[in-house]
């Protein structure tokens, strides 16, 4: 495929960060969570040491994830500046909707991470998965995001 592949970098996540996205997933149901992850990055990869949940304003929470626009921003200016982004899908698998794709490309650059999570209260247990958004220019020049499934480490 590309210069990516083979080339991935673990995400670690702290057992509080953990903790935290379970419970705000959680807190949320049967609404999508969603939020920020700061870190940085770190040896072989990155590092994520924080969670910072936002309300979800979308019209419809059911099935979507719009991040309160006031607490975004406050966000954005944090220093150092949010490095990944957080949602949850409450009835489906951890896996990207095409809804997530499309929303890829309003993430500014030092957004590297992309945490999706499925609480499994049902049958199933909590799952996580980690990508990596890759930004490469497409045939026109413009840049063009995806996700990168990568492994992710709890520590
Ligand atoms: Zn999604």
């Amino acid at each position: 495929m590309t210069a990516f592949q083979g080339n991935l970098q673990p995400i670690t996540l702290n057992a509080s960060v953990q903790q935290a996205l379970g419970k705000h997933m959680l807190t949320c149901y049967p609404h999508e969570a969603c939020g920020v992850l700061l870190g940085a990055a770190a040896a072989g990869g990155m590092r994520i040491d924080r969670y910072l949940p936002m309300r979800n304003v979308a019209p419809d929470p059911l099935h979507a994830f719009v991040p309160d626009p006031q607490e975004w921003v406050a966000a954005l200016y944090l220093k150092p500046a949010p490095v990944g982004i957080f949602h949850s899908h409450p009835h489906t698998a951890p896996w990207p909707s095409s809804a997530d794709i499309r929303g890829l490309s309003s993430l500014g650059a030092e957004f590297q991470v992309y945490l999706i999570g499925s609480p499994g209260l049902s049958s199933s247990a909590p799952r996580l998965n980690g990508f990596l958004i890759g930004r490469q220019p497409d045939a026109t020049g413009k840049p063009s995001c995806r996700l990168l499934h990568s492994a992710l480490t709890l520590c």
